[in-house]
């Protein structure tokens, strides 16, 4: 009885269906306990994580038990910073979108008070502001609290680690005897339960406690990656695993579609799941999913929700979850019946601090992997196709393919040589749209020798000295566009005017192509193999 349908709670048609407007499916366990708790008119102490939508835990009664023929004051919201204040008012206004007679007015520092004050004066039966300056209207007496009938404290921890304890008291108070008081908050403090008893007649606590993540069959792996390396780090990882079905999660509507474009423009098969689609729309795409048209999912984690299907190979987390509980339920889409299953978690510099978070809170260690490089990627799906050749050997039936076979090799060619092309003809396709890069390594460049005698490629950079370029702007340039470790690099020459690397060769085209438009000292730099003429000292 964790999740509730909202039908099923008491709540009325119009607010039922502003709801269904927000997308929301279900109640959350905090929703689900709270909402009919508070419609009985009880005083509430509701606690649960960040995220867990505790403003409908109290929005959702709280206009319920609004009279909207009565146009005084009724409710009032307080809440500890204005953008909160914000955010909650915008989640009301949401919520009253078929109530047009129950006016919310957010009330907080740093708008003119001249301006709220005539708002006022028009009547809202719910405010909802910041504890200091609901108190300067109070003050005022721009605001009357003798009608007030429901007293909600949101974040309650935070009010009081920002100091509004006395803030709090004062307004508490000033309101009559006969009222309904909520409490919601992350974190409970003695602190907090002293004003609950001291304000709160008989109040029923409920909390919500997360549930222990245990998933063993899930292998976690995190990769540091730019924004505007994703796509390609993610096509790799596509073309290396494979997979049959794959769940990419995005944290918007507009980055789920923006990349659903992209993959589609590189010949995948991608669609989108986010809340905009209509629900024929929304089945026909599972459906495609289902029956494997379609191998790549982008969604959202609300679009996502409904989801049901057992053999999910991959989760990418795309956008790193806003909220440690999105990642539990993004990846808990994965290694389902138990199925082993892999997540991938895209981790974008700063970003690493969320992802300790939610190593954190899952208690579980997610590492670090290096992306695959393009000869990875190549090598791989050499592989799969040598392997596809002798499965279609050992399924014989190869008679009229031999005549054709014959007939090419004819008196100049063996077989060999025919089954050779074959085979280059295909591996080649695999190659990335940098055949030439290749060709130029090949033909133009020069190889020299590492110190372990491994096979190196000298690079020519278009910028030197007189650019103010050292070895660590190289070294740091090719780590993160190209995610070349520093060690893996040979000789670095800066000259007047150029700087010539030596990379090792599985790395040249990463390189290359990692360094296409980089910047180094601000500057727009080119990238080539070195000429052999070039390089000499
Ligand atoms: P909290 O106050 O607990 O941190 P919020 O009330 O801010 O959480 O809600 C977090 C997000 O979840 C908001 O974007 C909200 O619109 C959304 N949300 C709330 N309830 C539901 C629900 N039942 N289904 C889907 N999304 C919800
Ligand atoms: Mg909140």
């Amino acid at each position: 009885m964790e999740h509730l349908k909202f039908e099923e709670m008491g709540i009325s048609p119009e607010l039922c269906r502003a709801i269904k407007d927000m997308g929301f499916e279900e109640a959350t366990p905090i929703q689900s306990k709270a909402i009919s708790a508070a419609l009985s008119g009880r005083d509430i102490i509701g606690q649960s994580q960040t995220g867990t939508g505790k403003t409908a835990a109290f929005g959702i009664p709280c206009i319920e038990r609004i009279n909207p023929d009565d146009r005084r004051l009724q409710a009032v919201i307080l809440c500890p910073t204005r953008e909160l204040a914000i955010q909650v008012s915008e989640e009301f206004r949401r919520l009253l979108k078929y109530k047009d007679n129950i006016r919310v007015l957010p009330i907080y520092g740093g708008q003119p008070i001249d301006r709220q004050i005539t708002a006022l004066k028009k009547g809202a039966q719910i405010i909802i502001g910041t504890p200091g300056r609901v108190m300067d209207h109070m003050r005022r007496r721009t605001l009357k609290m003798e009608t007030v009938q429901m007293m909600i404290l949101d974040e309650a921890d935070e009010m009081l680690d920002m100091g509004f304890r006395e803030d709090i008291e004062t307004i508490l108070v000033k309101i009559p005897a006969e009222h309904q008081t909520m409490l919601f908050s992350a974190t409970l403090s003695p602190e907090i339960l002293d004003i609950t008893k001291r304000f709160q007649t008989d109040p029923e606590f409920i909390k919500v406690v997360r549930k222990e993540l245990t998933v063993p069959s899930i292998e976690q792996y995190y990769f540091d990656v730019k924004e505007k390396t994703k796509l390609e780090a993610l096509t790799r990882m596509i073309d290396i695993y494979d997979p049959k079905l794959a769940l990419i999660f995005c944290n918007t509507k507009k980055r789920v579609d923006d990349l659903v474009e992209a993959l589609q423009g590189r010949g995948y098969f991608a669609e989108a799941l986010h809340g905009d689609l209509k629900q024929p729309q929304r089945d026909k795409v599972m459906q495609k999913f289902r029956n494997g048209t379609i191998e790549l999912l982008v969604a959202t984690d609300v679009a996502a929700r409904g989801i049901d299907v057992d053999d999910i190979d991959i989760v990418f987390n795309y956008d790193i979850p806003q909220d440690e509980e999105y990642y539990v339920h993004r990846i808990g889409r994965t290694g389902r019946a138990g199925r082993s299953g892999k997540a991938f978690t895209f981790c974008v510099g700063k970003e690493i601090y969320k992802l300790r978070d939610i190593m954190r809170y899952t208690k579980t260690k997610i590492v670090q992997q290096k992306l695959p490089t393009l000869s990875d990627v190549e090598e791989m799906k050499t592989a799969i196709f040598l392997e596809h050749i002798q499965e279609t050997l050992k399924e014989g039936h190869l008679m009229p393919y031999i005549d054709m076979a014959e007939r090419l090799a004819g008196e100049e060619y063996t077989a060999l040589d025919v089954a050779a092309a074959l085979i280059k003809y295909h591996v080649s396709a695999f190659r990335t749209d940098d055949a030439e890069i290749l060709d130029d390594i090949n033909l133009g460049g020069t190889e020299i020798y590492g110190g372990s005698g491994e096979k190196m490629v000298r690079v020519f950079i278009n910028a030197g000295k007189k650019q103010k370029i050292r070895t660590k702007d190289v070294v740091g340039a090719i780590a993160n566009e190209a995610g070349v470790p520093g060690k893996a690099l040979g000789a670095i020459d800066i000259f007047d005017d150029y700087t010539f690397v030596d990379v090792p060769h599985e790395y040249v085209r990463d390189v290359l192509y990692g360094m296409k438009n980089c910047r180094l000292k601000n500057k727009k730099v080119h990238v080539e193999i070195a000429k052999k003429e070039k390089h000499k000292k």
